[in-house]
């Protein structure tokens, strides 16, 4: 893949902005396995506590600013496809696959991928998850639209790209279906699915027609797992949110 995507970037532009569990920024500790992610330590930090964000839970050292989350230390994550979670262990019995863009931390179950990366033929899908699984290396869906196939070009403004914070869809600016509204186009009664200004390289940022929004917090419902462990049974003060 041409990875214009890559020049200029330090190390650190590959992280998330915002934390994996609750989408809100503020003070995050970044992960240094695999999966790019950032978390907010404690829910008592601000931004943490604005969001009523679940958290690591762990206790507040000022000077935490990375770590290793439990996905990445026992080599166990998350389809970006349909959330399960799977080994990513490459030494044997791999179960789900990273994309392997340099920047992208999202990892797949072969089958999940291979579906959305050949949609009509069949047989070339069954092919391509035969590779994956074997361990051939592909590029996720994410960094193409949805609509037309493209690529992004960051340069253009109608050709950045809008991705989805909960699946791999991305779409280009002028592809972006004209129900995912924008915070700043909103009325009184719409639903919020796109912000600017949130993510790197001018990209907006946005949940995607698939995925519910949970009116109590504003988000669809977040379906992070660590280790097997949902965040609701780590957090014994959590309530009312609905962690698959
Ligand atoms: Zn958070
Ligand atoms: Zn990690
Ligand atoms: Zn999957
Ligand atoms: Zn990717
Ligand atoms: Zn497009
Ligand atoms: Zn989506």
């Amino acid at each position: 893949m041409a990875s214009s995507d890559d020049e200029g970037e330090t190390f650190h532009d590959h992280f998330d902005t915002v934390c994996a569990i609750c989408d809100n920024g503020g003070e995050l500790a970044i992960c240094e396995g695999k999966c790019f992610r950032s978390f907010h330590i404690t829910p008592d930090s601000m931004s943490a506590h604005e969001s009523s964000c679940e958290s690591l839970c762990l206790p507040p050292k000022e000077f935490l600013k990375k770590l290793k989350c439990e996905n990445c230390e026992y080599s166990l994550h998350q389809c970006f496809v349909c959330a399960e979670l799977g080994s990513s262990d490459k030494s044997s019995n791999t179960e789900v696959f990273q994309c392997s863009s340099a920047t992208c931390g999202h990892f797949y179950h072969p089958k999940c991928v291979a579906k959305l990366l050949q949609k009509n033929d069949k047989t070339e899908r069954q092919s391509l998850q035969e590779k994956i699984a074997a361990g051939e290396p592909f590029v996720c869906p994410a960094h193409k639209c949805v609509v037309c196939n493209q690529t992004e070009n960051e340069k253009v403004a109608d050709l950045q790209f809008a991705v989805c914070r909960r699946c791999p869809n991305s779409y280009h600016r002028k592809c972006l279906p004209r129900d995912i509204i924008f915070e700043h186009q909103a009325g009184h009664h719409d639903e919020i699915r796109a912000w600017d200004g949130l993510l790197r390289k001018a990209r907006a940022w946005i949940y995607c027609l698939e995925h519910e929004i949970d009116p109590e917090v504003a988000t669809p419902t977040r379906p992070i797992i660590y280790f097997g462990i949902s965040l609701s049974e780590v957090q014994s003060n959590h309530t009312g949110r609905n962690l698959v």
